[in-house]
């Protein structure tokens, strides 16, 4: 009987032996470094088809999401840091009235701009948000500073500001961010919406009864540097029409940014409200992390499968600690580029 135990217990050593080399020799496979350093953005998601982009308009968005990329990748090729890469490559889209945030930001039901942002460092885990700011012209580089110069993670409206202003943060008269374009866009749907509640029609959407075909131009930036750090940031205007303080995904750390080092860093775009029930940009990093998802798996479990059953549209940008990198939505296009250390470049906008 003794002999018969040990036997038994000698096999199960082996086996569980066995076992342990086949994991990490699994492990070696997925840690394999892909990129040195990478840089991935995006523009905004949405209802973007060919047949409704002239020829003009879409080189002009590639030209510019070319410029913005190519600046942080210069960054990271001289050895900077990706919290340097991130913002300065979110400042260039921010300063372009092509995307929706900074310049190019949306218009409130009361015809003002309303911007946030959110910026999360991968190595400490630390993060800088803000939320309704008037009158900040980079209200990524805002995030940035509550984070480095703050104890806060988030700050809003009016108090921001006058953080921002202490903080020697360039300021502008909120008429800075009125543009033709966006304002057009406020009249089409205010109308629209107005339309369908004297029909009576008690679901109406708020922001647009017909929201599903909506572009969602915020704009967003995940950073692998040399160190192996990763850094997020999110800027965006948010929605059109937005009211009472509306604030969306995009300064929410975890729903519209988040990184860490020992996973991956997210920005989101889309429609608010769904990538924060979602916790999208958290969800990622945590299927990584606790079910050993590669980057590829957990960005598409949480888009097409989480996301879209619950009725959200949007997608994603992800960069892994290896250099992976996933562009992930469940809209027609998405603005977006990325860019290895070889220098690799691509520049898309339709799904393919
Ligand atoms: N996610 C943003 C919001 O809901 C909108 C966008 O992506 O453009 O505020």
């Amino acid at each position: 009987m003794k002999k018969l135990f040990l036997i038994i217990s000698i096999l199960s050593i082996s086996y569980s032996c066995k076992n342990a080399l086949d994991t990490s020799s699994k492990d070696k496979i997925t840690t394999a470094k892909q990129h040195e350093f990478a840089i991935i953005i995006h523009g905004g998601a949405g209802t973007i088809l060919k047949e409704n982009l002239s020829e003009e308009k879409e080189n002009e968005y590639k030209l510019k999401l070319e410029e913005a990329i190519r600046t942080g990748y210069a960054i990271l090729k001289n050895g900077g840091t990706c919290q340097e890469a991130v913002v300065k490559t979110i400042q260039v889209m921010e300063e372009s009235p092509l995307f929706n945030a900074g310049k190019g930001a949306v218009f409130t039901h009361e015809e003002t701009n309303e911007l946030d942002a959110s910026f999360m460092d991968g190595e400490t885990l630390n993060a800088g948000a803000v939320a309704g700011v008037m009158n900040v012209k980079s209200p990524i580089e805002l995030a940035l500073k509550i984070m480095t110069d703050s104890e806060h993670v988030m700050l809003s409206g009016e108090g921001a500001s006058i953080f921002a202003k202490e903080k020697g943060l360039e300021i502008v008269d909120p008429s800075y961010f009125y543009t033709e374009n966006r304002f057009k866009s406020l009249q089409r749907i205010k109308n629209k919406v107005k339309t369908e509640l004297d029909h009576n029609d008690k679901k109406a959407a708020f922001y647009d009864a017909d929201i599903k075909n909506s572009k969602f131009g915020t704009v967003g930036c995940v950073a692998l540097d040399k160190d192996g750090n990763i850094a997020a940031g999110t800027s965006t205007g948010g929605m059109t029409n937005k009211r009472w303080g509306r604030i969306g995904d995009a300064p929410i750390i975890g729903s519209g940014t988040y990184a860490n080092n020992k996973t991956c860093g997210v920005s989101s775009t889309g429609w608010g409200e769904y990538f924060i029930r979602s916790q999208v940009a958290y969800d990622i990093s945590a299927q990584m992390e606790y079910q050993k998802k590669t980057l590829k798996e957990a960005t598409k479990d949480v888009i097409q499968n989480k996301l879209t059953k619950l009725g959200g549209t949007g997608g994603v940008v992800a960069l892994d600690n290896k250099g992976n990198m996933s562009f992930e939505f469940n809209t027609a296009g998405m603005y977006r580029a990325s860019m290895n250390e070889k220098g690799e470049l691509i520049v898309k906008i339709y799904k393919e």
